[in-house]
Order: structure tokens, then sequence, then C-alpha cells
């Protein structure tokens, strides 16, 4: 086709043979076509590849300094190609387009060469001075400290706390695992699982805020710190809980210890933000035995035995040694919580009243409204039992309003039936979560308006730890109570905090000193001089004293002689239920016979 057109186009268009360079001239002779033809193939094959080798040594060796000697290697390929990119023109020529064929190969050859050499050769590098090299060296160096720092913040976030810096769950459970299989190599060695969850810590953070609850959480960690060995593990495991691992130790009196320790730490309140905060915490202990097959079943324990003692509300030795008989207890709440709630709506719930009498004459000033049970298979179930789980199911509030209720409308009843009664108070106890309700006075109120009860025949009995739990909000809320005309009596005095700073603090009108401390009154000469002591303390803060327990005549003896005024207990009554006492108030005339045995 070519052949055909070509010399058509020349004839039309005839080309001077002096265009034609001269090397081909005379190599086009007829009969030596194919010879130039053979030439023109071998530069070609040349062109394409010599810089193609060339391509792949540079590229071999990057570090070849001669970078110059491509450059100019390259220069004069491509400077070839263009020779040969004018003589494409011969492509057009009837005799010679064979020739110019080959030109338009070299030439696109040489071309793509250069295109590819060009950015294949290596760059000149100045070789760098010792300062330069010197400065490159300190920041390369400082690169690499910064990446080993942020390797290590990294690792340390990842086994820390953000918060109080104290190791994670995943760190602990790490050293638990250890210790786990070091105990098992050595029958001998023991470690402790403490649990330690705070008291309240949600009311806490209602209250407070966040940012004041998480101050607050540093500060109980560093408070926790100081109670701990240097290599003691504590850790925080969630948002108030924390683990402390006591490794090696000798029994579980260890344990206790530490325990007991972490407890009185936390009797002095918390500054945080100006203001004070009252904290308690619960605390499950758990030994490594041979029952565990995990390192997690230590923890399991440590977290049923936090639980049972939480359930218990044991004031402020809130701690708990775990022991498998818990497995069963931990169960037994939910059984139970559905009966309770179904106790409060059936109204299975009774008053039992104690008297409150005068130690002198044994004349009866007031009773205290105790709660029971009367359970449909179980019988009359004791407070004990049933509190502290309506305490932790929140079940308490409207079990405490139904007490408040019933216990004044009784007695308004005997004021009533009896009104040759001098005056009678009622003490009703108030538990912690009942205390925090924003609207207790305005409740109170109300049902003293509907049962018709005079306020200053009712006391309220709140305990130490109930009132410190709301420290915030106690003195306001007592202020309420007392502005009603209610007074306020601080029940089991000296098992909890026993911080007498704060009694004038509160406007308190009864102390109720534990019955703990006079049942040993005559046997422990130092529970003697701490009810003496609260008994001066007492009068000098012009505050009545009601002791409890008194089971002895040597008892109320002993109560007198340090000027006791009021004494509660088995020796004068049990608590009876509401007929019995209705007949004792009547027969006795209000003077319990015990006191003219
Ligand atoms: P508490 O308020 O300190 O009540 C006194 C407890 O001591 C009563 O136990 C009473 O029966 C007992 N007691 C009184 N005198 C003697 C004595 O001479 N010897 C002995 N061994 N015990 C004596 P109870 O009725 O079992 O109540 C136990 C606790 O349950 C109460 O301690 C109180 O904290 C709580 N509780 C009882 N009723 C209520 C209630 O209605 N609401 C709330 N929140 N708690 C209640
Ligand atoms: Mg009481
Ligand atoms: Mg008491």
């Amino acid at each position: 086709m070519i052949r055909v057109v070509m010399p058509k186009l020349f004839n039309k268009f005839p080309i001077s043979e002096q265009f034609i360079p001269h090397g081909h001239c005379y190599l086009w002779k007829p009969g030596l076509v194919w010879l130039h033809v053979v030439s023109d193939s071998l530069i070609a094959l040349a062109y394409y590849s010599i810089p193609l080798m060339l391509v792949y040594f540079v590229r071999k060796r990057k570090d070849l300094p001669f970078d110059w000697i491509f450059l100019l290697f390259g220069a004069f390929i491509v400077a070839c190609g263009t020779t040969h990119v004018m003589e494409i023109w011969t492509l057009w020529h009837p005799d010679y387009w064979l020739s110019g064929f080959f030109k338009v190969i070299t030439a696109i050859a040489s071309v793509s060469t250069a295109m590819l050499l060009i950015p294949s050769m290596p760059k000149a590098v100045a070789l760098p001075s010792p300062a330069q090299l010197e400065a490159a060296n300190v920041i390369l160096q400082n690169e690499i400290n910064e990446r080993k720092r942020a390797e290590e913040k990294l690792l340390h976030n990842a086994f820390h706390d953000s918060l109080t810096d104290l190791p994670n769950r995943a760190l602990l459970m790490d050293r638990v695992k250890q210790a786990f299989i070091y105990s098992k190599r050595h029958q001998e060695y023991l470690f402790a699982l403490l649990f330690l969850d705070m008291d309240r810590f949600k009311a806490i953070n209602d209250t407070l805020g966040h940012s004041m609850a998480d101050q607050l959480l540093i500060d109980f960690a560093c408070r926790l710190k100081k109670c701990l060995r240097p290599e003691d593990t504590i850790a925080r495991i969630g948002g108030d809980e924390f683990v402390v691992l006591l490794e090696d130790i000798k029994d579980i009196n260890n344990a206790i210890l530490v325990a007991e320790r972490i407890q009185k730490a936390l009797i002095l309140p918390f500054q945080v933000k100006g203001q004070e905060v009252f904290v308690t915490t619960s605390i499950g202990i758990a030994l490594n035995t041979t029952h565990h097959v995990f390192p997690e079943d230590v923890l399991r324990d440590a977290d049923v035995a936090m639980y049972r003692a939480k359930a218990l509300c044991l004031g402020q030795t809130r701690y708990q040694v775990f022991d498998t008989s818990m497995y069963a207890q931990a169960s037994k709440p939910s059984h139970l919580e559905t009966e309770l709630r179904r106790a409060i709506e059936r109204e299975e719930l009774r008053l039992n009243y104690q008297p409150i009498v005068l130690l002198e004459s044994g004349r009866i000033t007031g009773f205290e409204a105790l709660v029971r049970w009367q359970h449909p298979d179980k019988g009359l179930v004791s407070p004990a039992e049933f509190i502290p789980l309506a305490e932790e199911t929140g079940l308490i509030v409207s079990l405490g309003w139904w007490v408040l209720r019933e216990a004044c409308s009784q007695m308004r009843a005997w004021k009533l039936r009896c009104p040759e009664t001098e005056p009678l108070t009622i003490s009703v106890n108030i538990s912690g979560k009942q205390f925090s309700q924003p609207d207790l006075s305005e409740q109170i109120k109300q049902i003293l308006q509907e049962t018709k009860l005079n306020a200053y025949s009712l006391k309220l009995e709140l305990t130490e730890s109930a009132l410190m739990e709301n420290a915030e909000v106690a003195t306001t809320m007592l202020l309420q109570l007392q502005a009603l005309g209610i007074r306020i009596s601080l029940d089991d005095f000296g098992t909890g905090y026993s911080s007498l700073s704060y009694l004038h603090r509160f406007p308190i009108d009864t102390l109720k000193i534990d019955r703990s401390f006079i049942m040993d009154l005559g046997a422990d000469l130092e529970k003697m001089e701490i009810v003496r002591t609260i008994i001066a303390l007492a009068k000098n803060l012009k505050m009545e004293v009601i002791a409890e327990g008194v089971e002895t005549r040597q008892q109320v003896d002993q109560l007198l002689s340090w000027e006791c005024k009021f004494g509660q207990g088995y020796f004068f009554s049990k608590p009876l239920d509401s007929q019995t006492t209705e007949v004792l108030l009547v027969t006795t005339n209000q003077h319990l016979p015990c006191m003219t045995r």
C-alpha cells in the first residue's frame, strides 16, 4: 500500500536529490537497498539496547557518584536520536521510505530512552559538612527519643488509669496472675485481694458534679497509697472500684489490718475545692486458696465479700472476709428482695415499741419504734436481716415512710386513749437513704398533719454515718426539721465516725450511746471511760443522753453515778407489739415495775 501511494506522492511533490543525506545517497544504488536496511536495523537495535542497559545499570546502582557520565551519555543518545528525527522525512520518499521507517523507530527509541533515563539518574549529592552532620544527628536523636517517649507513654496508658494514674485492671490481673502462678508452685505462699467500693459514689457524683467527683477519686487514691507498702499494687478497675493486691502475706490478719488502716484513713473528710466530703468504703477481702482455678476467681471472691460488706451496712468497719457461704448469700437477695417488695404491699410489716425510760425512776418517757416483718412462712423476721437489703435496693425509702406514718398515728392514738399520760415521744429510725430525700422535711410535715401528732412528740434517730454520708446537706436538713419542732437523736453513738468535732455543727438533741459500750460496763475499763466521757460531753453541749441496751441493775447504777438520765434496754422492757405496749402504758401508769425490784 505504502509502496503504491508514496511514489505517487513524490511524483506530485518532487524532492531534490540534495535533501537526501549524502551517506544514504551513495548507499542507494540498486541492489544495495537491503544492505541499507540491515545497517539501519542494527543501529536501531543499538539505540534500543544500549540505553536500556544503561537504565538498568543506573537503577541497580543508585549509589554511583558519576551521575554526570550518565547525563552525558543520555544527552549523546538523545542527540543521535534527534538526527534521525531530522531524517524522518525520507519516509515519504519512494526509494527511501523503508530507511525512513527505521529512522522513526530509532527516533522513538532515543526519545523514550531519554525520558526513562533522566528521572532514573541519581541526584547529585553534596557531601555535608561535619557541623551539618552533627546537627542532623541531634535531630535524629531527638526524633528517636520522642518516639521512645511516645512508645513508653502508649505502654503506660495501656496499663494505667488515666485519672488516678494507678494500675488498671489489665496490669492488676497480670500481677495477680503472676502471684497466682507462684502460689501454685509454693503452697505456703499467700496473697490477698482487697476489693474496695466507695459508698454512695453516685450520689456524690450527682451532688458535687463530675469534676469534683474526679478530684475526690484522685485524693482517695492518694490516701489509699499512703496506707500501703510501696510493693503492694493498688489498681482502679472501675468508676469507684479499687483493688489492692497484697503479696507474700503471713495470714488473713495482715489483710484485715490493711483494711482497718484504710477505713481509719478515711475517717477524716476530704477537702474538695473547699468543700468537706465524707467518704466511706466497703471492702471485701479474699485470700488465694486451693479451690481457685483461675486468678480471676480470687477477684470474684473479693467482689462477693465486698457486696456482703455493703449489704451489712456495718458503719465504719465495713469489711468482710470471703467465705464460701457467701456464694449462697449472693444469690439470696434477689428472692428476698421480691419478697420484701411484696411485704410492703401486703402490709406484712409490723412495729414493735421499746420504752425509753428515766433511769432514776423507771418512768416511760417515750418509745422507739422498731420494725418487724411478719413473714407468712418464716414468722417474725428481724430488721437486721432485711434493713440492709432494703437500704441496698432503695426499698428503705418507702419502708421508712410506712414506719413513720404508722408510728406517728400509733402515738397519736395512745395519747387520745390515755390522755392522762405525761408527754410521750416516739422515736423513729431514719436511714441514710431516706435522710437524703430532698423533700424529707416536707413529707414529715405532711405525715404529722395527717396523723395530727404534735411535732414535739416526734424524735428522729439518725446514725453518724447517715449524717456524714449527707454531710453537705445535713445541716440544712436538720435545721428544717428543728424548725418544725422535731428533735434529733444520734443513734449508735460511738460506733461510727466518733468524730466529736462535728457534734456542735449539727442541731442534735440527744446522743444514744451504743449498746456495745453499755454491755461492757464494769468489765472493760476503756469502754467505761468512753461512756463517762460521752455523758460529760453531752452535758457540756446541752444534749440529752440515752444509754442503749441496758440489761442489768448494775449498769443502771453505774450510769446514774455518771448522771446519765435516760436508758433503754431489756432491763426495762423488750420491744413489744402495739397492744402489749398499750396494756403496759395503762397498767403501769408509765412506771416500769423493774425499778421497784
Ligand atoms: P437501733 O435503732 O439501735 O435499735 C435498738 C436495737 O437494739 C433494737 O434491735 C433493739 O431490739 C435492740 N435492743 C434494745 N435493748 C436491748 C438490750 O438490752 N439487749 C439487746 N441485746 N438488744 C437490745 P432491733 O429491733 O433488732 O433493731 C436493730 C436495728 O435495726 C435498729 O437498731 C435500727 O438500726 C434498725 N431498725 C429497726 N427498725 C427500723 C426502722 O423502722 N427503720 C430503720 N431505718 N431502721 C430500723
Ligand atoms: Mg434506733
Ligand atoms: Mg441504736
